[in-house]
């Protein structure tokens, strides 16, 4: 966070508050209030779960406080009752908790409805809002058309009856609805009578069922950032045609305006960030939830194994800017820092993925050969392992190949290799089943081979390893940008993004590992454990494979 730490606010976004345009008197009372201090605030509608876009939306709003003498709040923006619940209002508060942040205040639009309807009446009483019969058509047709609603110039007593009757709940759903006086054929489409409040006979998750009519995004966020004194309300890009609107209904109101700056939002190769379109996946079964560790949801990247330090660098790294709203950062910068994480704090083991059994002929049946290996290679002083060679093994089946091939390093009949932290070991036999299929292989161990051996390969002791299941992971989407594919993005899913190996083994040490624990395993990848792991059965996921070149 370099970036924000050797610039102050106004110099990296280039406004200030002189430039909302605040009237002296109302500035100066937001000065009082604040004593001048920057204030962000990061604003989810808990219609679902955060995911990498909003990391970089919280590493903005909160860094760019903490680091200019501020604050940030977490303010739930809660108004669409259908589409919003608790779950979802928990899961964004454990992830801001998880990615470090301490929001100064947890707000929710919804703590102002009395303060909103209260403005809403004032707004009516100053000519600038009124009730509307149209139905939802032909509003959207008068709009596009730049034409009057015929109710628009119903009188301030009228509005107001009927604005209180909307509360009371005398009219249907979609019957009427408040709109704000813009301007209909104003040449920004925003300014053409948005929407302030509609009538909805849902409860909602935090306000109760208190109300029936419910503020818009439009009608409450400008008001809620004047409410809190947020002093810069950052957002993404596509609002940035709202800007106006913002500023209208708060010079309407006659209250403080924050300076507004619009920011890229961030786009990722091979994968789908909208909420929208996560829950459509989780609803056609392509993913199994909002937690699922292909999804860059925050929680399907902590299922991962990723870790809050690298999301927090990437976000630092990929920074801020106006443009560039639709550019596609590659995975692979996100896969780096978790790499690069991973590889100085992972301790370093090996699991067969799919196992096949090695017979070592010279080997006593109760025989054990213990030879001791380091945690992290170069760093004893970290903690070491110890593995122990029994007459039964198992070793990778993609390790052994009965026929030779060109830059093969595994057994062959001619090929002896080397096992980490033991001899090597030669073929004698393989023995297979009645129905041609393998069963298991006969080796001898020897501790000098004639020829220079490339192969060093792991395994495990059947005695001293444990079954484990074990999640591969590939892209989500073969096509870098679904997005850009519009209507048919979910065509480009990429069919086999899950591979699960049922009948991994691991070492037995691993039997306490717990969720979260995080590791290398030698020659394939980095993994953590999962939740769902049980006593009996350990799960892990693969977090990433080792280097770019060797992406599943
Ligand atoms: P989505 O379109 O993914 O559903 P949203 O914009 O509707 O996201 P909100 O919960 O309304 O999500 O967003 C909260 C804050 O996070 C907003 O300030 C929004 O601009 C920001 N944000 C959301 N998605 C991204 C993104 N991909 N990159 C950067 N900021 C984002
Ligand atoms: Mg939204
Ligand atoms: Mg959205």
């Amino acid at each position: 966070f370099e970036m924000y730490k050797r610039k102050s606010i106004s110099s990296l976004i280039g406004r200030d508050l002189k430039d909302a345009h605040n009237k002296p008197e109302i500035l100066e009372e937001h000065n009082k209030i604040t004593g001048g201090k920057i204030i962000t605030r990061f604003p989810p509608e808990p219609n679902g779960f955060l995911h990498i876009g909003h990391a970089k939306a919280m590493r903005f709003n909160f860094m760019m406080a903490a680091d200019n003498d501020g604050f940030c709040y977490l303010r739930y923006d809660d108004t669409n009752p259908e589409k919003e619940s608790q779950e979802y209002i928990d899961s964004i508060r454990e992830c801001v908790g998880w990615l470090g942040y301490t929001p100064k205040a947890v707000n929710f639009s919804s703590d102002y409805f009395q303060q909103l309807y209260d403005f809403a009446v004032e707004l009516i009483k100053r000519g600038k809002a009124y009730v509307c019969h149209q139905t939802a058509k032909e509003m959207q047709e008068g709009r596009k058309e730049g034409v009057d609603s015929p109710y628009r110039n119903r009188t301030v007593e009228e509005n107001l009856e009927l604005f209180e009757g909307m509360r009371q709940g005398k009219f249907e759903e979609g019957e009427c609805c408040l709109r704000m006086k813009g301007q209909m054929d104003h040449k920004n489409s925003n300014m053409r009578d948005h929407v302030a409040y509609r009538i909805k006979y849902t409860p909602h998750p935090h306000a109760g069922d208190k109300w029936c009519v419910y503020p818009t995004y439009d009608y409450t966020h400008c008001i809620c950032d004047s409410i809190e004194h947020v002093s810069h309300s950052l957002c993404t890009l596509e609002f940035e045609n709202r800007r106006e609107s913002y500023y209208w209904l708060l010079d309407a109101l006659d209250i403080f305006k924050p300076v507004v700056w619009e920011y890229s939002r961030l786009n990722i190769s091979n994968t789908i960030l909208s909420k929208r379109k996560i829950d459509a996946l989780i609803k056609e079964g392509h993913v199994d939830s909002w937690r699922d560790p292909r999804l860059l949801t925050l929680e399907g990247l902590k299922r991962r194994g990723y870790t809050p330090a690298a999301i927090n660098e990437f976000c630092d790294c990929i920074g801020v800017s106006r443009k560039g709203n639709e550019n596609v950062v590659d995975v692979k910068l996100l896969e780096h820092f978790i790499r690069k994480d991973l590889d100085e704090n992972a301790p370093r083991t090996y699991c067969v993925t799919d196992p096949i059994r090695v017979v070592i002929d010279n080997m006593g049946d109760d025989e054990e050969i213990s030879n001791e290996a380091d945690l992290f290679p170069g760093n004893p002083e970290k903690g070491k392992i110890t593995y122990t060679l029994t007459k039964s093994i198992f070793i990778e089946e993609a390790d052994f190949s009965e026929e030779p091939q060109a830059k093969y390093f595994g057994l062959t009949p001619e090929q002896p290799v080397r096992i980490f932290s033991g001899p090597y070991i030669k073929l004698k036999e393989v023995v297979k089943n009645e129905d041609g299929s393998l069963s298991h292989l006969v080796v001898e161990k020897v501790d000098e081979v004639e020829k220079k051996v490339k192969g060093c390969i792991h395994w495990v002791s059947e005695k001293y390893s444990i079954n484990a299941r074990v999640n591969l992971y590939d892209r989500l989407f073969t096509h870098e940008n679904p997005k850009a594919l519009g209507k048919d993005w979910m065509g480009a899913i990429n069919p086999v993004s899950l591979i699960v190996k049922e009948n991994a083994r691991m070492w037995a040490h691993l039997s306490d590992i717990k969720p979260y624990d995080r590791f290398q395993f030698l020659r394939k990848g980095y993994f953590t454990v999962d939740e769902d792991s049980t006593d009996d059965l350990k799960i892990l996921n693969c977090t990433v494979t080792l280097s770019e070149s060797k992406d599943a």
